[in-house]
């Protein structure tokens, strides 16, 4: 099921967490003996969602930077609240891109946390089903904190490469903003290495964007997606499309941020300065998703949670954004389900299929012509 509206008298048959079948109501099959019927009329079944923008190990709010210092107990338990937060709202996929650098006790190394956290979840079917990057790896002078790896140079930059590979990482994150917005920190030449390494290794790499300069590196290098993206212009998108080069949107970071002018006493959201940086770049984020969407790139789509100010549980807040966007509500879930899994190379993701996984939920209302109906979840199949 994967069309642009809403099919209706539909029942759906779980067996052993899998469908076994979904037809129209006025026709189905004899029912096993056993069976437990749940009525679910006057909602409706969505695929669950992939948020393919998060971070498992940090709880977002207006001082979500500062978080990320927490100790790495404390930052395990954020990732077990996140778990139940995310899987309430019917996200069944998250995609981690990044995660502090911490001791791990089981041999002293210091690796990404949230690598930790894939362990814990990996026999849970309770649990989000997850992807995970390692850490950020970054030029110096751009994050603080020492929690993750700086690299000042090409080999410096493989290097990190491949020890978050060796450590882990089912694909690489770069951050692709430098000491200054208008140089990118490394050239491309340095980052087609870095993607040639992990390609040649079947890892993806996917950059950090928030300006213009560090995205034509990353897609003249060949990335496979660019998170953010808040500075893309016409030629930029139109090579993206060639490619195939994934765009992961956070548009919903400027609507946190705006709940901030009036939640919050830092000046950073409440002086008409910070409100007018914040619309300034919200302007141009939804301006760079637009060319996005017009060229046929295609659009993933993520909450920032815990990297940036949003909770595990907004991604309805970020397809609404979509859709205030200019995308049809349709093409906005899409994002958040069947392009998320794409991105992920996971093709059950996203999607409700005879003899796929029971990864659906309920809601109130019909998400194809109103995504606000996301936030009303009554009902998630793979919770208990
Ligand atoms: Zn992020």
């Amino acid at each position: 099921m994967a069309g642009p509206s809403l099919r209706k008298g539909v029942s759906v048959l779980v067996t052993d967490r899998r469908i076994a079948w979904v037809r129209p109501t006025s026709d189905e099959p004899a029912l096993p003996p056993d069976v437990r019927i749940i009525d679910a009329g006057g909602s409706t079944i969505v695929p669950g969602m992939v948020d393919a923008h998060s971070h498992l190990t940090l709880p977002g709010g207006s001082h979500w930077i500062d978080r990320g210092a927490d100790p790495p107990e404390e930052l395990l338990e954020v990732a077990e609240h996140n778990g139940d937060l995310l899987g309430r709202a019917g996200v069944r996929w998250a995609r981690d891109v990044g995660s502090p650098l911490a001791v791990d006790p089981r041999d002293g190394r210091r690796r990404a946390l949230a690598l930790r956290v894939r362990e814990r979840w990996r026999l849970d079917s309770a649990r989000p089903r997850v992807r995970v990057a390692g850490t950020w790896i970054s030029h110096s002078g751009v994050i603080p904190g020492g929690l993750l790896i700086e690299a000042d140079d090409g080999p410096a930059l493989l290097k990190a490469a491949s020890t978050q590979l060796e450590d882990g990482a089912d694909f690489l994150k770069l951050y692709l903003d430098g000491p200054k917005k208008e140089e990118a920190p490394w050239s491309t030449e340095d980052v087609r290495a870095v993607v040639d390494l992990a390609h040649g290794r079947g890892a993806k790499v996917t950059a950090h964007s928030g300006f213009l300069a560090g995205a034509r590196v990353g897609i003249d290098a060949g990335v496979d997606s660019l998170e953010h993206g808040f500075e893309l212009d016409s030629d930029a998108v139109a090579k993206m499309a060639r490619q195939g080069t994934f765009l992961v949107s956070t548009l919903a970071i400027f609507r946190s941020w705006a709940t901030f002018a009036q939640t919050t006493t830092l000046p950073r959201f409440v002086s008409d300065e910070g409100k007018e940086r914040t619309a300034r770049r919200r302007e141009r984020a939804v301006e760079s998703v637009q060319l996005a969407h017009r060229a046929g790139v295609r659009i993933a789509t993520g909450t920032d949670f815990g990297g940036g100010s949003l909770r595990a549980n907004h991604l309805a807040w970020e397809v609404e954004a979509l859709v205030e966007a200019g995308l049809k509500p349709a093409e906005a879930l899409a994002s958040a389900t069947i392009r998320g899994g794409e991105l992920l190379g996971e093709a059950q993701a996203g999607r409700i299929i005879e003899g796929g996984p029971a990864d659906f939920f309920l809601v109130h209302g019909d998400p194809l012509s109103d995504a606000s109906a996301l936030w009303r979840v009554w009902k998630v199949a793979w919770l208990p």
